[in-house]
């Protein structure tokens, strides 16, 4: 059954919490199944936090416990302020040589001296389960197999669950950071919307986001995009997330113009995690696949 896009008396809450709790109850299943196979190695996925960010610090606490309820096993590797580009690149490359490593998370943003991107692109393509490599939104981009970047990954699978219809529809993405914005715009093509991609240079903003059928706010910026720019019956995805539990989209007429929306909190940052561990348990099955595709082949 698809949502209609249409003008609603009200509107349905994209509930990310719901998903993502339904989502998390298939992976315990499939991770339990999986443990009974032989040769199957528990899961697990390495946490890099670089810094002393206490936001930083409580998402990654958060994704290693997501880990923990579906029988994941997370390692959590912890690097102090002024660490440098080479010493990152190393811990990387120890975590890409290690068999019993399935996934690896480098935290988003690390310090300002820190080459963020060279450090991300060390992380081997069948590790990179945040979805942050530049080959990976190269192969995503393209269509092929390749893990997507958590947050939008897990955007496109929310409006999946509600049946949000994509193809032929004008989407507005406000952002266009490397694991954010820009992949969710191509995840949006591929989708068979018609996307068109905002940032801090686009001029008028406002008519831009009046004319799009679905919208995601990926800003940064408090209450930035005015819920009065809204075309009466879209569908507006909130990405942010700041202090006082606020997202990207100033609320006061959300409710009365949209056919569907994401709550601040409890819509995009759960699909985050839940998007995370389901791309963890995969490049564990994948590896353990590969494991004895070899064994086979040198028999
Ligand atoms: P970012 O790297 O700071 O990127 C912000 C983007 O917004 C940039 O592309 C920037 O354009 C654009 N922008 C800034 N000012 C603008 C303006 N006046 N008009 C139009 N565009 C403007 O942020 P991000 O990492 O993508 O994160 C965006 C938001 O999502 C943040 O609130 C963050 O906390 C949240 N987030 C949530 C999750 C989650 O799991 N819930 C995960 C990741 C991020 P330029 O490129 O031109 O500078």
């Amino acid at each position: 059954m698809t949502t209609a896009i249409a003008a609603a008396a009200k509107p349905v809450i994209l509930d990310g919490t719901a998903t993502a709790a339904r989502l998390m109850e298939k992976l315990s299943r499939k991770a339990s199944e999986l443990a009974r196979e032989p040769g199957f190695r528990t899961p697990v996925l390495a946490t890099i936090l670089v810094g002393d960010d206490p936001a930083s610090a409580t998402y990654v606490r958060m994704k290693r416990d997501a880990c923990g309820r579906v029988g994941l096993d997370s390692r959590a590797i912890v690097l102090p302020q002024h660490t440098s580009t080479a010493q990152l690149l190393a811990e990387i490359d120890a975590l890409n040589a290690d068999p019993d490593v399935h996934g690896i998370l480098l935290q988003h943003p690390v310090p300002e001296q820190i080459d963020e991107r060279a450090c991300f692109d060390r992380i081997a393509l069948r590790k990179d389960v945040d979805g942050v490599t530049s080959q990976g939104f190269g192969l995503m981009a393209l269509g092929e197999p390749a893990f997507g970047s958590a947050t939008p990954a897990g955007i496109m699978t929310l409006l999946e669950a509600y049946g949000i219809e994509l193809t032929g529809r004008r989407a507005v993405v406000i952002g266009r950071s490397p694991i954010l914005g820009r992949p969710m715009a191509q995840m949006l093509v591929n989708a068979n919307a018609t996307v068109t991609l905002c940032h801090s240079r686009t001029i008028a903003l406002d008519s831009e986001v009046s004319r799009a059928d679905v919208v995601v706010a990926a800003v940064g910026k408090p209450h930035f995009v005015q819920s009065g720019w809204i075309r009466p019956g879209a569908v507006v995805v909130d990405a942010g997330f700041h202090p006082g539990r606020v997202g990207d989209v100033e609320p006061s007429q959300l409710a009365a113009r949209c056919s569907a929306y994401t709550p601040v909190p409890g819509g995009v940052g759960p699909m985050t995690i839940a998007t995370l561990v389901a791309q963890t348990l995969q490049a564990a099955e994948l590896a353990w696949q590969a494991g004895r595709r070899n064994a086979n082949a040198s028999r």
